[in-house]
């Protein structure tokens, strides 16, 4: 198939061009930060609607950063997404849509369904919901992938294991924000490429929103504790306030992905961990 990549130049779009180019398809990746850059706020896109499928990764990520940058939150999540499927409209991609956990706000007692209310709690949460909802009611043939706390080698510099391994390797206090018991369905990056892959092939019912997500939610202290054992250090801790947003649980109902993509995270977080600290090693982590 032909399948666009936007947002290829960052950290899950990279992998999932690569994982989408091994599964042998013809694929494109855009970016504002690629080669020829190409900003879909701005530029014009109707090469787009020539793609079999459009898998939009594109935007502005982070909770934290997201109430201090209101209007680029706006563009390059909403407007984006809204010129990207106007682009489309009169051709035949189908669009599988990169949302977020976030859009769920905290979980409480049990894992987070597909069906639950939406209860975003910050303006980049609110964003990836109007992103849905314009998806949704594009008349486009629809995917929605909802990414639970994306990690692995290439994990954006302002996402927590990536600080925190930078912190202990240069003998640093590790920040931490909170008390450490917030807990994440942290995801390896290789299994939510293969996830994104599967939704690229399999012909889902338009309107389909799917939790990618691993079904373990771990405490972020106890992932601070795994990361010293795999470091063979004695980590030190800089406690920050809690961010404004941050959800004090997310926790990911897997059965749906399950059903419908045959498709559950498998990768054990000491792995996953272990593959990205020897990527944090390398000379490609120096931003
Ligand atoms: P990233 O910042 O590494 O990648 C995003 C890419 O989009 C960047 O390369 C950036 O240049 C590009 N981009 C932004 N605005 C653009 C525009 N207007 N035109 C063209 N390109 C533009 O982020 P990521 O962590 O790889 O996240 C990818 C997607 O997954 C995002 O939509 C994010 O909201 C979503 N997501 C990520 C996570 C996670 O844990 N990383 C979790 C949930 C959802």
């Amino acid at each position: 198939m032909r399948v666009v990549v936007t947002g290829a130049a960052g950290f899950i779009g990279g992998h999932v061009a690569r994982a989408l180019a091994e599964a042998g398809h013809e694929v494109r990746g855009v970016d504002r930060r690629g080669d020829p850059p190409l900003d879909l706020a701005r530029d014009d896109l109707t090469e787009l609607a020539e793609a079999d499928v459009v898998v939009h990764l594109a935007g502005r990520p982070g909770v934290r950063s997201s109430f201090g940058a209101l209007a680029e939150v706006e563009r390059d999540n909403v407007t984006a997404t809204r010129r990207l499927l106007a682009a489309c409209a009169p051709g035949r991609p189908r669009i599988v849509l990169a949302s977020s956990s976030s859009v769920y706000g905290s979980a409480t007692a049990g894992p987070q369904r597909e069906s639950d209310p939406l209860r975003p709690a910050s303006p980049y949460a609110r964003s990836k919901a109007e992103a849905e909802r314009l998806a949704l009611r594009s008349g486009l043939p629809v995917t929605v992938l909802r990414y639970f706390s994306v990690y692995g080698p290439g994990q954006r510099p302002d996402m927590a294991f990536h600080r925190f391994v930078e912190a202990a390797l240069d003998g640093r206090p590790l920040p931490v924000f909170g008390d450490g018991r917030q807990a994440r369905a942290f995801t390896y990056v290789g299994d939510a490429a293969q996830a994104t892959v599967r939704a690229v092939t399999v012909d889902l019912p338009s309107g389909t929103v799917l939790n990618i997500g691993h079904e373990r939610a771990v405490p972020v202290n106890a992932a601070i504790a795994l990361l010293g054992e795999l470091l063979g250090v004695e980590p030190r801790l800089a406690h920050r306030p809690p961010a404004p947003g941050d959800a004090t649980r997310t926790c990911a109902d897997p059965a749906k992905a399950a059903a419908l993509l045959g498709w559950r995270a498998t990768t054990p977080l000491e792995d996953g961990l272990a593959a990205q600290i020897a990527w944090h090693r390398t000379p490609a982590a120096v931003p």
